[in-house]
């Protein structure tokens, strides 16, 4: 899709790799820092807390949107994703992003195109990597590829995918492509809700039982603060979210905050995570575990 070419004073909108590493080099050379946000688009207030957080980091913000076929399944939703250019632009345009980075899939995956980026070791040894094959290298090649065509000086992910977070750190780091990765906690509804595009899938009874995860996980990391063993208290976890009504569970893990292998007991710190679904929606969420009240 070709997108109309922007006023001087607005939002510039790049839709090829060649495009986006002239606009960066020139800002680099120009003595500028730059800054990247990966999205899928169908932009909330969780994506405008990585811009505003980038803001403060670097001089120049750019946010990518492309909803990466890669990393979805067979039998996910890539097709059915949200997909909400204009008010997305609009948005961006607000928060005064210089580039809007729009690739479409043939230029990100042009025919032949025959590489990936793995992660391997403890950090895709469960969760969401057992859950959803093949899914993180996904995030990973496409991540890679963007962090090369943009080579931003920062890139903000948020704590929202915390083990792809992690993943994208151990990659950054793996891979010397030279950027900090700048960690953003996650936003909430009023009620907990961390905000997801997927949300808008959810029906309105859908939405009532998808606010009690976080309290699920408030609550149980109370448990093992008060020393439950991490498989029971995430045991119990599970069962409760059945019991109100989500469809079926992936997992609710406690965790290394680090390297996400998987703790038996509370020792201090960790971190609590949770997949699952409530009709066909499926969800994620994750809290830090600390000695003090979790705050949400
Ligand atoms: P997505 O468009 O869902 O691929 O997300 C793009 C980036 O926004 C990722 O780094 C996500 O972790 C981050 N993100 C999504 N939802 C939230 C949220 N509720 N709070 C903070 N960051 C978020």
């Amino acid at each position: 899709m070709a997108y109309p070419k922007p006023a001087p004073d607005h939002i510039l909108i790049e839709q090829t790799p060649s495009g986006l590493r002239r606009w960066c080099a020139a800002r680099r050379r120009a003595g500028e820092t730059v800054g990247l946000v990966p999205t899928m688009g169908a932009l909330h207030e969780g994506h405008l807390a990585l811009i505003t957080a980038l803001h403060a980091a670097v001089d120049r913000v750019v946010v990518s949107i492309f909803v990466n076929p890669t990393q979805f399944a067979l039998g996910e939703d890539f097709t059915r994703y949200p997909r909400t250019e204009a008010e997305d632009l609009a948005k961006l345009q607000g928060l005064g992003v210089d580039v809007a980075y729009m690739p479409t899939p043939d230029v990100m995956y042009p025919t032949g195109f025959a590489t990936e980026i793995a992660v391997n070791g403890p950090l895709t040894q469960g969760l969401d990597a057992i859950a959803r094959p093949g899914h993180f290298t996904g995030v990973a090649t496409v991540v890679g590829k963007l962090l090369l065509q943009a080579m931003p000086d920062v890139a903000a992910f948020g704590e929202k995918d915390y083990q792809q977070l992690q993943i994208i750190r151990r990659m950054a780091r793996d891979l010397d492509l030279g950027v900090e990765i700048l960690p953003v906690k996650t936003v909430r509804d009023a009620h907990g809700l961390a905000l997801s595009s997927r949300n808008a899938y959810l029906t309105d009874d859908e939405r009532q039982v998808a606010r009690q995860l976080n309290k699920i996980l408030a609550k149980t990391a109370k448990a093992l603060r008060a020393g439950t063993p991490g498989p029971e208290a995430c045991a119990e976890a599970a069962q409760s979210l059945l019991e109100i009504g989500f469809s079926s569970v992936d997992y609710v893990a406690f965790a290394d905050s680090d390297t996400l292998k998987p703790l038996a007991q509370f020792e201090g710190a960790g971190r609590l995570l949770a997949a699952a679904r409530v009709g066909n929606t499926r969800l994620i969420d994750n809290i830090a575990v600390g000695n003090i009240e979790t705050e949400l």
